[in-house]
């Protein structure tokens, strides 16, 4: 099923007049002239859709929780901040297909009773801020944004903001402090945005792709959309692919084919580069467990390991990693799992935003002991110590960058000891330019 991406690539797409011509803006016709917000929400509801940032709540769920109390205005916020490292699906969509991520902000925004919302992109993508602003131009210039839109008595501005480049940003509080003109301090939750977000007031934050499944859904009905997918993991799903593979990209796979399928079929990834075998798998971003290639295809008991939120994170953290931002990463047995997760590491210590003690000394300290082992100076105490440092930061931060930055170096540890130790055991050679260390 091609749900998003089905006209990507026709000449002009970007343009509304194509757009149109491939059935844009229908979905908002029936919505604003044909449905009442609640039918919106409900077939939201029935499509089972969950967010495609990388938790997985339900899209119709949390669009229900919104508070209303009366005369208080609500906001639709669209997270476009996408900084997960190996994660580049929404980029993706809004330089190739802009209007679609527009219509469904203008159905969802119906739906929820927003007459201001805001897309928050990335402030790297200023190039991908200019097309969103003029496709904004061109549906308001048709009537599809503004007072009074399509004569349905529903009114909509709809604001591009420019986020100033920092990956905690993408965390929904942080990002509604940033829309305030704040510093991007993550908030403690509860409450939820749902109830006191945007300028305190009742908040949805959606990811873009979550919105942009929208438009579809209205046209063919959740239950069409909850037939695609396998049990809770309904729909199709965007998976942006990078690393040791043939075929780099995005790809938009049903949820539920089997990782073998999309790993190896020439339709997705084409395999691993020729000569090499799959290493290790990061399949969500680099927030999610790093897993063993064996363990990312086949599950603890030996079962096909599918593409889907349940069946990627079968066997817990011991055996399993996550769908998250479906920011897939292959690594062949050329790739240094010390170096790797050194790198991730680095990453996060310089993004925490360094509210709180666990997250902003223990990044930092994890960053330090990493460096000492990829560069011939660990210990096999410092490998423990690693362990404990990540478990003291997990479950215990404000916001989800902490456990963001533990799993990767926990999982590591737990599926690579033995690359840490012979990164140990081994000082001079561990330090040689492309030094990888091979299993006998
Ligand atoms: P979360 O599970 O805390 O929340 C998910 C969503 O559900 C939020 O919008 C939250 O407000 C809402 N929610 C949850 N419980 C609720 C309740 N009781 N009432 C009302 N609303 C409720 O996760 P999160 O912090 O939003 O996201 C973490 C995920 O983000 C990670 O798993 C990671 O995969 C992903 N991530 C993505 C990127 C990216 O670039 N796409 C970057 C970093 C992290
Ligand atoms: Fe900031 Fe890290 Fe605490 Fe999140 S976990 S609030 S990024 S210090």
């Amino acid at each position: 099923m091609k749900i998003l991406t089905e006209h990507i690539n026709t000449p002009g797409i970007e343009t509304l007049e194509v757009y149109r011509k491939k059935g844009g803006y229908t979905a908002v016709e029936k919505a604003l002239k044909k449905m009442t917000p609640d039918e919106v929400v409900e077939e939201v509801k029935k499509s089972g859709v969950r967010g495609r940032g990388g938790a997985g709540f339900p899209m119709g769920m949390k669009w229900s929780f919104l508070a209303k109390p009366e005369g208080v205005p609500r906001y639709l916020v669209c997270n476009a901040d996408e900084s997960e490292p190996g994660t580049f699906k929404d980029h993706y969509l809004m330089k190739n297909i802009p209007h679609l991520l527009i219509e469904g902000m203008i159905i969802s925004s119906f739906a929820l009773g927003a007459n201001k919302s805001f897309i928050y992109v990335r402030g790297e993508l200023m190039y991908v801020i200019r097309i969103l602003e003029k496709a904004i131009e061109e549906a308001k210039a048709a009537g599809f944004l503004g007072k009074n839109i399509l004569g349905s008595g529903f009114d909509l501005d709809l604001v591009v903001h420019p986020g100033g480049g920092a990956y905690i940003c993408g965390e929904e509080t942080a990002l509604l402090e940033s829309l305030e003109g704040k510093r991007g301090n993550p908030r403690n939750k509860p409450p939820f945005p749902a109830v006191k977000g945007l300028y305190q007031c009742p908040t949805v934050v959606n990811n873009v792709e979550s919105i942009a499944t929208t438009s579809w859904i209205i046209n063919n009905g959740g239950d069409a959309y909850a037939a695609v997918g396998v049990g809770r993991s309904t729909g199709t799903k965007l998976i942006s692919a990078s690393g040791h593979i043939n075929n780099p990209g995005v790809y938009e796979i049903n949820l539920g084919i089997t990782c073998d399928e999309f790993l190896n079929s020439d339709e997705f990834c084409g395999g691993v580069r020729k000569g090499h075998y799959l290493k290790a798998v990061v399949a969500g971003g680099s927030s999610v467990p790093i897993v063993p290639g064996s363990l990312f295809l086949k599950t603890a008991n030996g079962e096909d390991r599918l593409m889907s939120y349940e069946s990627l994170s079968d066997g817990g953290f011991a055996t399993g990693t996550m769908l998250g931002s479906g920011g897939f990463i292959a690594f062949d047995e050329t790739a240094c799992i010390v170096r790797n997760t050194w790198n991730f590491a680095r990453f996060y210590e310089h993004e925490s935003c360094g509210q709180c003690s666990p997250c902003r000394e223990g990044t930092g300290w994890m960053q330090k002991v990493l460096n000492r082992i990829e560069h011939g100076k660990g210990s096999m105490h410092d490998i423990d110590l690693l362990v404990d440092i990540s478990k003291k930061i997990e479950g215990n931060t404000i916001c989800p960058l902490g456990d963001a930055a533990a799993w990767p170096v926990a999982s590591a540890i737990r599926h690579f000891r033995d690359e840490f130790e012979w990164h140990v055991k081994n000082p001079i050679a561990a330090t040689q330019p492309g030094a990888v260390y091979m299993k006998e």
